[in-house]
């Protein structure tokens, strides 16, 4: 396993094509050499590759995870680029059917076009593959759904011995299948229910934190979709509800030219909150105003209220690289933990530079899911990478304090992005652990699927 310093590495910044190397997204961590890879045409391919390889095998999305489920420290170990099995393969009234390396804006935009979407709220950005986003447990917000795995119907898998799987929710496996951090086999299809495209219009606020414990859980009740950013700080919140747009909002979104429409007046209630959190980001990162990491904060200031479909509205997010660390907390504990959060900001005064975000979403059937059987808050933590690739001490210590607190309060992290798995003991937090053990022993017997961080994980 490895060290907390190993975790959060600095990130290679003069990466060349030449580079003999294969690094995650963020260049912070290499994942084996370029000869290791391996890119199947099509599915057929891929199972005369896993057929063939003695070796074990990992198998990359679009590599934006930490690394750790992606690492193919053996030689031997062959690393599985799927980017080949993309697009749409079927569709009825109800599902579509997207090769798995299919990047999510990919599916957006043809749902988009079909008049459709997933029941699932999206994530921030859509660079992820349908496969690597289901692998990990990837949601949005709103408490009438769960993460994208939760929208998935059925899936084709190829297993360690290059035969096919296919499984569906009546299968007994299927909520070990949904979320397996690529550790039961190589997704190549993945189909998902579909739900007609709605417009919604969401709200705009900033508010004061005194209430947060509450007023979180009100949103989030009374709206489809809600996203907080809370700057303990400025005791301060900025909100956004959605609901469904009225006719007459939908109407005007329409004569828009399905442009998203702004409703309000700017609101400047954010701006000086914002400032403060510049300047915090200008000490630890440099770099200038107008970078991608200061732009994530310098839309907050003015907001106003807008009408437009649910991408436009929640996936509007600047890809940039960050240690991004993401606990859920039940919903129904998320009040104790605001409050234990607000007693360790006034004692500590804790170096942040960007706010605690915080999401909510319903049930999940993922038998790994942090939101597994009940609706959970996530609490996100991000501290963005200087220019020179380094991380501020601060930042880092931040992230190590503000981790343990929330795994002393019972929280699952998001397996997609950094963690100490030190600090949980997992059957204790999944129910389901020994018997996502079971279908893995069934289903890999000889591990082909494992590196040194799944072999420690389900030892
Ligand atoms: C800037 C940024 C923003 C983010 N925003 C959000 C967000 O809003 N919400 C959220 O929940 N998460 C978010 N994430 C986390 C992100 O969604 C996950 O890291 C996700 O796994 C990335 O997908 P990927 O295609 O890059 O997968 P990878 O990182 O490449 O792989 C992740 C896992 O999926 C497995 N996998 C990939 N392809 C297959 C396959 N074909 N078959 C079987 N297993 C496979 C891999 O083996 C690995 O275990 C964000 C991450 C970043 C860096």
């Amino acid at each position: 396993m490895q060290t907390r310093a190993d975790r959060f590495p600095i990130r290679n910044t003069q990466l060349l094509d030449t580079d003999p190397q294969i690094w995650n997204w963020a260049q912070n961590d290499r994942l084996g050499t370029k000869e290791q890879v391996k890119r199947p045409n099509d599915e057929a391919q891929l199972q005369a590759l896993v057929t063939a390889h003695p070796g074990n095998i990992a198998i990359m999305g679009s590599r934006l995870s930490s690394g750790d489920l992606l690492h193919a420290e053996k030689r031997d170990t062959m690393l599985i680029d799927a980017s080949a099995l993309t697009g749409l393969v079927a569709s009825t009234p109800d599902t579509v059917t997207f090769g798995a390396a299919t990047p999510l804006h990919e599916v957006y935009a043809t749902l988009t076009g079909m008049e459709r979407m997933l029941p699932s709220s999206p994530g921030v950005i859509a660079l992820q593959t349908l496969a690597g986003a289901i692998a990990t447990g990837t949601h949005g917000q709103g408490l009438g759904q769960s993460s994208i795995a939760d929208e998935v119907q059925r899936m084709r898998l190829v297993l360690a011995d290059g035969s096919i799987l296919e499984i569906d929710r009546q299968h007994p496996w299927f909520g070990a299948a949904q979320l397996a951090l690529g550790t039961l086999g190589i997704l190549t299809e993945v189909t998902l229910k579909t739900i007609p495209l709605a417009i919604f219009t969401c709200f705009k606020n900033a508010t004061d934190d005194a209430d947060l414990e509450s007023t979180l859980v009100e949103w989030n009740e009374t709206f489809a979709m809600s996203k907080a950013w809370w700057f303990p700080e400025d005791h301060l919140v900025h909100v956004w509800r959605a609901r469904e747009a009225t006719p007459d909002e939908a109407l005007a979104y329409q004569h828009n030219n399905r442009e998203t429409l702004s409703l309000s007046s700017g609101d400047n209630s954010m701006n000086s909150t914002v400032e403060r959190t510049l300047v915090h980001m200008q000490h630890d990162i440099q770099g200038a105003k107008g970078d991608k990491p200061f732009k994530t904060v310098e839309r907050f200031k003015n907001f106003t209220d807008i009408t437009g479909d649910i991408y436009q509205i929640y996936c509007r997010g600047i890809a940039t690289p960050q240690i991004n660390i993401e606990i859920g907390i039940p919903l129904r504990r998320a009040g104790q933990v605001i409050e234990k959060i607000k007693q360790w900001y006034a004692e500590t005064h804790p170096h942040m530079h960007y706010p605690v975000i915080l999401r909510c979403t319903g049930p999940s059937d993922a038998w790994l899911s942090p939101a597994g059987q009940e609706a959970t808050c996530f609490f996100g933590f991000v501290v963005y990478y200087a220019a020179d690739g380094t991380l501020s001490k601060d930042g880092v210590c931040f992230l190590n304090t503000v981790e343990k607190l929330l795994a002393e309060q019972g929280g699952r992290p998001h397996w997609g992005k950094y963690f100490d798995p030190e600090l949980y003991h997992w059957p204790d937090i999944y129910p389901q652990w020994q018997q996502f053990r079971e279908v893995r022993t069934a289903l890999d017997p000889a591990g082909k699927f494992a590196n040194a961080f799944s072999t420690a994980l389900f030892r």
